[in-house]
Parts: C-alpha cells; structure tokens; sequence
C-alpha cells in the first residue's frame, strides 16, 4: 500500500485494521546473487539500491538482531556535509542530496529536518581552521556560512555569548542544509522499500562464519543454516573486524564505544544543532521536546554497547557551558553504541582482497548522515565489481599506500577522529 493522505484517511475511517506489515519477514531461500551482512540503515540502503539502481532483486539483507538495533538507532541524528577534504566533501554532499529526497523517494517519512547545524567558535585558530573548511566547502559548491557571535545570539537567543562565558563563543560555521532525521525510520523506510522491490529482509539470523573456496566466498554460514552467495557485502558498523575476521581479513579498524544522552522533554527552544568547540558535546532537540546530546568516545577499544557516568559528565559540563540555563534539566537516559573507527578517520566503501566479498565500514563518529550516499556507493560497487566516483577513494589499500583521509590531520590514532 503507497502512504498517502488517501490512505491516511481510509485507514482513519476503518479504524487503522488494513494497514498491511510494512515489510515481508520470508524465510530464507538456499541462495541469492547477493547477500548484505547487517540489517542497519547502510545494508538496507545497500539492498534498495541494489535493486532500484541497478535490478539486482535477489538480494537478502541478514541481520542478527532487529534491523535498525545497532548504530543506526542509536546516533544522535545529526545530518550534514561539512566536510573539507574533497572526497569526503564529494560523498557526504550527494548524501546530503539524497536526505532531501528520502521521504518522497521512499514513500516514508523519516522526518528529515534541514533545521542547520552550527559549530561554534571560541579561539582565533578555531575560527580560522572554520574560515578554511568553510572556504573549501564553498569551493565544492556546500553551502557554509559564518555567523558572527551577534548572529549566534540572534539564531540561538539561549547560549551564553557573553564575556562571562568559560570559552566565549567568537561566532560559528553553520550549514544551513544540514540537520536532524528521525533515525530507526530511516531502517524502516529502506526495509520497506526493498522489501517492496523483492529483497528478502531476514532478522535474528546472524553470519556466523563464511564458506570460501579459493579466493571466493561460496556461502555464508548463519544462525539459519547455509545460505549460498555469488556475492556477500558486509555493513555491520562496529562489529566489522570481528565479522571481517570471520573471512580471514584483518582490518585497519579499532572498536570503541561512543554514548548519547537526552534529557526529559521540554518546550521547543532549539531549532538548530549546536556543536561546542571547545570540548565534546552537540545537542539538539527532538520533535518529542527531548535535549539530544552527545559526547566523546571512551577512549580505549570495547564492545560494550552500554553508557557510563564519567562521559556523561563530560558532555553534560560541555553542555552547561554552553547553555547554563539547562543546569536544573533532569537527564531521562543514556544509550552507547559501537563505533568503527579508521586509521584516518574516513570509511572504507570497498571491495576486498576476496573476489566477491565487499565491505561498508570505518563510519566512526558519523555514519548516520551517510546512509543514502553509502547505500548507492555500496551498491554501485558490488553491481560493477568496480567504485563509483563517489567512494574511489575509500580503499582498504589506501593505509599501505599513504593516501590516508584524514580530515581533522589528527593522525594514525583512531580515538582522535
Ligand atoms: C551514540 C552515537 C551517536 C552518533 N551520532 C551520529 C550523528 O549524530 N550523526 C551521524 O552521522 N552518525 C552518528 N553516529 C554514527 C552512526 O550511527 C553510524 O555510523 C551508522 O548508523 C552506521 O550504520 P550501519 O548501518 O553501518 O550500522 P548499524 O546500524 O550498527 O548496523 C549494523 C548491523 O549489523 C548487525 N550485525 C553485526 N554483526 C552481525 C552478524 N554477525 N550477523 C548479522 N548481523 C550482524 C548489527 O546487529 C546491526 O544491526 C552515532 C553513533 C552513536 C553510537
């Protein structure tokens, strides 16, 4: 059935009793051109795409859980494209292209809000390295604007932009084309898609192990049973080395735990994202009235997909600094995810040493914001055998080589990306 405000209003009259599953839950078939490992918003992108693009419809998406369980129900929701370097600026921008389309494209509406996104300013070299990557973003054609602190205190009447402040804010760098999407409808709107166009959409059956005959995998082995493949795509965010390692691969990839935060709902005050400069917290507010805030990473590798107290307090005091009218603002929950971070802080979109195994991963901080662009790049790749223009650089050779993306220059140590 197309959502529609016909339907709408059929169903309202009918008492909501015809509305069909939105996706099909078939068992699995003995075998698929292709099998997408991880049921998050990137392998169902990746399933859509590889349907709608390019009519592969002999797809299964695999997932172990619940789609949409992992890091794609967990983020903070925060959309953008204010990336410096090129191939980063070239992806994440046709994501953002995407976003718009969503909705519409899907036929679901997974509330994306172009509500803006600011990063603040609170030294001259902050502002400076702002003035940089917004020159490069402007340069790609990515709108990016400087706001002066007075037009920081008009957008944002609540922040601090006194004198008074801990680190004064100087001004900020917004996309106004970025923002927020609600994110599990973004897993439910792609499932629903795909399944719509034939992808079979398989939950609580997790890969387990794969069959490979010489340089190929022949069959994916899961808590199902076999399941043949002429070709197998792996989108699992933060378990990507260990479900890689089931293939034999070593990946340049640490895990980590990254949290996220929200408050009891309140009335509408911030209709924008704000990003504080001089620590790690961003923050927002959903449509239910909830502050939505994150902070940084634990700083040591873990598979604990659980919160703890001393980020908690690290974020909250980056949010206080910003916002102290919040100081009386009970905190209602906390949620973790695990995150793959790369050697350079970039993804890798590729093809691996096996012939017809690929991989989606190293999203880091921010693969939320990448899900259309990742899914159509991903899928290019595997229909071709071969990159889209988009993800060309997003190699797993590029650590051997020394072509490495590393936007913030922080290094080869995942945690700083
Ligand atoms: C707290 C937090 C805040 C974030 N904030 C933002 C943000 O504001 N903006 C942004 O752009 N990004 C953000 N991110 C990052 C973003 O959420 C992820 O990069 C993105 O959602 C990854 O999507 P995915 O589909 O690759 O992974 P996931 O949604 O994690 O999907 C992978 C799936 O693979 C499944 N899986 C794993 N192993 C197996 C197996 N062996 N067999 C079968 N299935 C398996 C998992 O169960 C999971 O459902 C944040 C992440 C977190 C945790």
């Amino acid at each position: 059935m197309r959502y529609s405000i016909f339907s709408l209003v059929r169903e309202a009259l009918a008492d909501h009793r015809g509305w069909p599953q939105a996706w099909a839950s078939p068992e699995p078939k003995k075998t698929y051109d292709v099998i997408i490992v991880g049921g998050g918003g990137h392998g169902l992108a990746s399933a859509y795409y590889l349907a709608k693009n390019h009519g592969i419809r002999n797809v299964a998406v695999l997932e172990k859980g619940w789609i949409g369980g992992g890091n794609t129900g967990r983020n903070t929701t925060i959309v953008r494209s204010n990336y410096m370097l090129d191939a980063n600026a070239h992806f994440y921008e046709w994501s953002l292209k995407l976003w718009h389309e969503l909705s519409a494209d899907l036929n679901y509406n997974v509330m994306f809000s172009p509500r803006g996104v600011i990063n603040l300013a609170h030294t001259e070299s902050q502002r400076d390295a702002y003035f940089r990557r917004g020159n490069a973003m402007r340069l790609n054609g990515i709108d990016a604007e400087w706001l002066t602190r007075e037009e920081v205190r008009r957008m944002v009447p609540l922040l601090d932009v006194s004198d008074r402040a801990r680190f004064p804010i100087l001004g900020g760098l917004i996309q106004r084309r970025g923002g927020t999407a609600r994110h599990d409808a973004v897993a439910w709107g792609y499932a629903r898609a795909a399944s719509n166009l034939g992808v079979d959409i398989i939950q609580n059956c997790e890969v387990t192990g794969f069959a490979i005959k010489g340089n190929r995998v022949t069959a994916v082995e899961t808590s199902r049973g076999t399941i043949e493949a002429a070709k197998v795509g792996v989108a699992v965010a933060g378990n990507s080395g260990r479900v890689a390692a089931m293939a034999g691969l070593t990946l340049p990839i640490e895990s980590h735990v990254l949290q996220a935060f929200v408050s009891e709902p309140l009335k509408p005050m911030l209709d924008t994202v704000v990003t504080y400069g001089q620590g790690h917290c961003y923050i927002s507010q959903s449509d239910k009235g909830e502050l939505v805030m994150g902070g940084d990473l634990d700083f040591y590798p873990s598979y604990a997909q659980k919160g703890n107290l001393p980020i908690l307090e690290d974020a909250i005091v980056g949010g206080l600094q910003m916002f102290p009218m919040l100081s009386r603002v009970r905190m209602l929950r906390h949620w973790a995810g695990i995150m793959d971070m790369t050697l350079d802080g970039s993804p890798i979109i590729a093809k691996t040493p096996l012939d017809n195994f690929y991989l989606n991963g190293g999203w880091c901080y921010g693969g939320f914001k990448a899900t259309p662009g990742s899914g159509w790049v991903f899928a290019h790749t595997i229909a071709h055998d071969a990159p889209h223009a988009l993800n060309r650089d997003f190699t797993l050779e590029r650590f051997d080589e020394g072509r490495v993306l590393d936007e913030k220059g922080a290094g080869p140590v995942p945690q700083w990306h």
